[in-house]
């Protein structure tokens, strides 16, 4: 049995089909004609270019506008001066051909970016790999491999690229399996969204498996087996079944309201970062949506999302749930996300730096976009918006004038919205736990985010991996900070959700019914089990006990 890291939920049993890495024979020497191999770079770059125009046509039909949007950066790296001309410099004075100058530049700015600390950054290697390779396949005049895959194909590959997972036949690959990647990588990513079963950071299945092998893929677990003997396979087959019956058992819930034993009503929302995975929310019976990330219209792009695309983004959203509350949070980029389109500094400490709302206080230009397409959104369904990041009640107050402009704007532009939307905020810096009694009185609700609370409270990067023994949402001070803002919140009558992943855990739901949680919001497949728990959880006092 190998052990990786589950990145996409189910099980699959097939036949493994080993993706071959292809093997390149470059030219190599230093005699060369400088002229000619620019010129073959430039030719092979064109020819790249609309390849990957091709892809991206079809990815955006197949997968959608926000996979597509990938291969925007394999387009930049196209375009990128540093890279090209570093290419072009090793052609004029090495005399190298113009596969071994790519060749080259490639390895050095690889393994620059995979030393980076910044995770994003890191992906971007396999980005700029990807391009590279297409790029040298072209000098090399070989077509591209085409792989045909029997039926119940269980990929292998050392990585996949984005444009290899956009490829995948998924009439016939029932899953894949990686030696390299983690959960936040894009292929990662897809593959939850695609609900194809995933495992990947393997480090060598690559190397212990063969063509042909049988494989089980337990998505779940995280767990490979290759030519399983017949008890593994019983095992398997008792696990899988196990989780379908589970699977099947919660789906009694979709419609049940979410109440504690005692009566009380709890919100189960979903967590969402593009407007298609508001189908997911639906199908798992959402009570409504408790964070759209929109920092996803942000990324991978090189420019930056028009007033119009958000409006239509956040349209999509709140039509879809029919009048159930939807928390839209504003722009929340900086930190590990990155955006190519706005050129942001590199900083020592970027989660203590610029970014979320302090960026979007300083760039009202950037901010005033989003926020009118929130206002005209909102007439389309039950909006909430919620700023990320907040510090404390000045943060809050100057979005909230800034707020006050655009609805002035849109008054004179007599465009109308909404004026029941409801303002909020995230609590993920301690400062606003620790003073949430006194902010609740201005906002209309509050959301606790302890993916950035409980790294800040403990002073421990939740992006590293040294330190993630230290990283502990139940570790009593965090849980200190998150009664005080249950506490705060209701002194003032305001409800008060969770949208970080501890409100996805059956580990601490209970207790967090307990503490006085009104909301919960959490990756869509999650709901119906937390569901579940808070049907059998009492909360104890009323809410309005203060
Ligand atoms: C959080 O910090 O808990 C949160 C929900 O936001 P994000 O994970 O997007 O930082
Ligand atoms: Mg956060």
């Amino acid at each position: 049995m190998y052990q990786g890291i589950a990145a996409a939920e189910g099980y699959a049993s097939g036949i493994v089909h080993l993706k071959r890495d292809w093997e390149l024979l470059i030219e190599t020497g230093n005699h060369y004609d400088p002229r000619q191999e620019l010129a073959r770079l430039e030719q092979a770059r064109q020819e790249a270019r609309l390849q990957l125009e091709e892809i991206r046509r079809q990815a955006a039909i197949d997968l959608g506008e926000d996979h597509a949007a990938v291969f925007d950066a394999h387009l930049m790296f196209l375009e990128d001066p540093e890279y090209m001309e570093a290419v072009e410099s090793k052609i004029r004075q090495e005399r190298l051909s113009s596969m071994a100058a790519l060749a080259e530049v490639s390895d050095q700015f690889g393994q620059m970016f995979a030393s980076l600390e910044d995770e994003y950054m890191r992906e971007r290697a396999a980005d700029l790999e990807d391009v590279s390779r297409r790029l040298l396949r072209i000098l090399s005049g070989e077509q591209p491999e085409e792989e045909s895959h029997a039926e119940q194909t269980v990929l292998v590959a050392r990585d996949l690229t984005p444009s290899d997972t956009a490829a995948l036949d998924r009439s016939k690959v029932i899953a894949f399996v990686t030696d390299a990647g983690g959960r936040t990588s894009h292929t990662a990513i897809m593959a939850r969204s695609m609900q194809i079963p995933a495992v990947v950071g393997l480090k060598n299945i690559t190397a212990r498996v063969k063509s042909g092998d049988h494989m089980l893929v337990d998505g779940n677990r995280g767990e490979v087996l290759v030519n399983p003997t017949p008890e593994q396979i019983r095992m398997f087959h008792e696990r899988e079944q196990e989780y379908r019956e589970e699977q099947e058992a919660l789906r009694r819930l979709i419609h049940v309201r979410t109440r504690t034993l005692d009566g009380k009503d709890i919100e189960v929302a979903a967590n969402i970062s593009r407007p298609q995975d508001v189908d997911q929310a639906i199908a798992n019976g959402a009570d409504g949506i408790g964070l759209y990330r929109t920092e996803f219209l942000y990324m991978n792009r090189l420019d930056l999302p028009s007033e119009e695309e958000q409006v239509e983004a956040f349209r999509y959203v709140l039509e879809r749930m029919e009048g159930k509350p939807v928390i839209i949070r504003t722009l929340d980029i900086g930190g590990d996300k990155a955006a190519h389109s706005l050129d942001l500094p590199r900083e020592e400490n970027p989660f203590l730096g610029y970014r979320a709302i302090r960026l979007c206080l300083d760039r009202p230009d950037l901010f005033k976009v989003q926020l009118r397409a929130l206002l005209r959104a909102s007439v389309y369904g039950n909006l909430k918006v919620m700023f990320p990041m907040i510090s404390g009640i000045e943060e809050y107050r100057a979005a909230m004038a800034l707020v006050e402009d655009c609805q002035a704007e849109l008054d004179r532009e007599n465009i109308p919205w909404s004026k029941t939307i409801a303002w909020g905020i995230t609590v993920e810096i301690p400062s606003t736990a620790i003073m949430a009694k006194e902010i609740a009185s201005e906002v209309d609700f509050l959301s606790i985010g302890t993916n950035d609370l409980t790294q800040y409270t403990l002073a421990c990067d939740r992006m590293s991996e040294k330190v993630s023994g230290l990283y502990d949402p139940m570790h009593p001070a965090v849980l200190r900070l998150i009664q005080m803002t249950i506490e705060g919140g209701h002194a003032w009558g305001k409800s008060v959700g969770m949208c970080g992943e501890m409100a996805g855990d059956p580990e601490a739901i209970a207790f967090l019914v307990r503490l006085g949680l009104d909301q919960f919001s959490m990756a869509p497949g999650g709901i119906l089990s937390a569901r579940e728990i808070i049907l059998q959880s009492e909360a104890g006092d009323p809410v309005d006990k203060y």
